[in-house]
């Protein structure tokens, strides 16, 4: 049973040589009683939050993984053994799983059944996983959209980003996205019909971009990364904007200049600045996998997977995260079937 173990409590971006990989002991057989399955896992979902559980900090809102121990995650796993009634040998299954072949799974509370259908089985941690809800989420009750609103999203072409993006252009708003490489600034205008998109790698003021891709303001940002380009679209905002803030991936390579210096803004243009996390709007689920499988299936919203294959290749995957290697959302494929 080959696993990926965290080797100690990160510091800074992860790197490949934060986590190993090493022979372990694979349990096949659910124990009576244990009202858990086991697992053959197929595809892995590599994920910004993850960083935040290979620091020692209790105090967050997710458990930090211990080191020595199997790194926990997304993924979709093939049922092989069954003490629960509401799992059979054969299902297919997503959730929390281990970064291993196999898996035993107790929280079966944490996994739920998938079909398998015309929808290929890795779309199950992405577009109709936890990143893709969380674009649905965030965009939907969070920012408020309205047709017409200029609508900012930065790590626009990653697992969340180029959703939000997709559904503000299916709601009518005019999109403008911002990655880090010309192969994804393309993709952004080519592929998933962003109205603009720039390399902020390229822009020596973030500000002044800004203003040159909005000149009426923004009405909406979907922030991803925090730090820099928060502090840049805030100043670019229009009166009554709205920031929903997702997440910071920039923060993990922090530096004291990066720091926000701007929030007054929320002040004078009176703009609502709001944090989010996907698990609070959990009821809203099945409604998402509808309206989203249904657009997908209608040629509406198309999908950037970046599939590594070989759990070997999990460490590595993941750290390029936070370097921006991965082009659309990062998953890692240990077995087919
Ligand atoms: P992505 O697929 O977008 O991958 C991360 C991307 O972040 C990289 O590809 C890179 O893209 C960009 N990035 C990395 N480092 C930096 C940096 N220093 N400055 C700017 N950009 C950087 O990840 P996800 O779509 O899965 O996640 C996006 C965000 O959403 C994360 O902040 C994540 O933590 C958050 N999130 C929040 C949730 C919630 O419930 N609130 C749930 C899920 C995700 P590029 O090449 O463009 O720089």
């Amino acid at each position: 049973n080959k696993q990926v173990v965290l080797k100690w409590f990160v510091v800074g971006a992860p790197t490949e040589k934060d986590m190993e990989v090493r022979e372990g002991k694979a349990e096949l057989k659910a124990p009576p009683g244990c009202g858990g399955v086991v697992v053959k896992n197929l595809y892995l979902s590599c994920d910004p939050y993850m960083r935040a559980r290979m620091r020692d900090n209790s105090s967050s809102y997710i458990p930090p993984f211990q080191p020595g121990s199997v790194i926990e995650g997304f993924g979709v796993a093939k049922v092989i053994d069954s003490d629960n009634q509401n799992f059979s040998i054969g299902d297919y299954i997503s959730g929390m799983t281990g970064w291993e072949e196999y898996s035993m799974i107790t929280r079966v509370e944490h996994i739920k059944k998938i079909e398998k259908d015309d929808i290929p089985l890795s779309f199950h941690v992405g577009l109709l996983g936890m990143p893709g809800f969380t674009a649905y989420a965030g965009f939907y009750e969070v920012c408020a959209p309205k047709k017409g609103d200029y609508v900012f999203i930065s790590a626009a072409s990653g697992a969340v980003g180029q959703l939000v993006g997709q559904l503000a252009k299916i709601h009518g708003c005019y999109v403008v996205g911002s990655a880090g490489s010309k192969q994804k600034v393309d993709l952004l205008k080519d592929k998933l019909g962003f109205d603009d998109a720039f390399n902020y790698k390229d822009q020596t003021d973030l500000s002044a971009a800004l203003q040159r891709y909005f000149p009426k303001g923004i009405d909406i940002y979907f922030d991803n990364v925090g730090g820099k380009m928060l502090d840049a679209a805030l100043l670019n905002m229009r009166l009554h904007g709205r920031v929903a803030v997702c997440g910071m991936v920039s923060l993990h390579s922090y530096t004291d200049t990066d720091g926000i210096h701007n929030l007054f803004t929320l002040v004078q243009k009176r703009i609502r600045m709001e944090g989010f996390l996907q698990s609070d709007y959990l009821h809203l689920f099945p409604n998402f996998v509808e309206c989203v499988a249904n657009y997908h299936r209608q040629g509406k919203i198309v999908y950037l997977e970046d599939i590594k294959e070989g759990l070997e290749n999990a460490p590595a995957a993941f750290a390029g995260l936070f370097t921006g290697k991965n082009v659309g959302k990062q998953v890692v494929c240990v077995a087919k079937d």
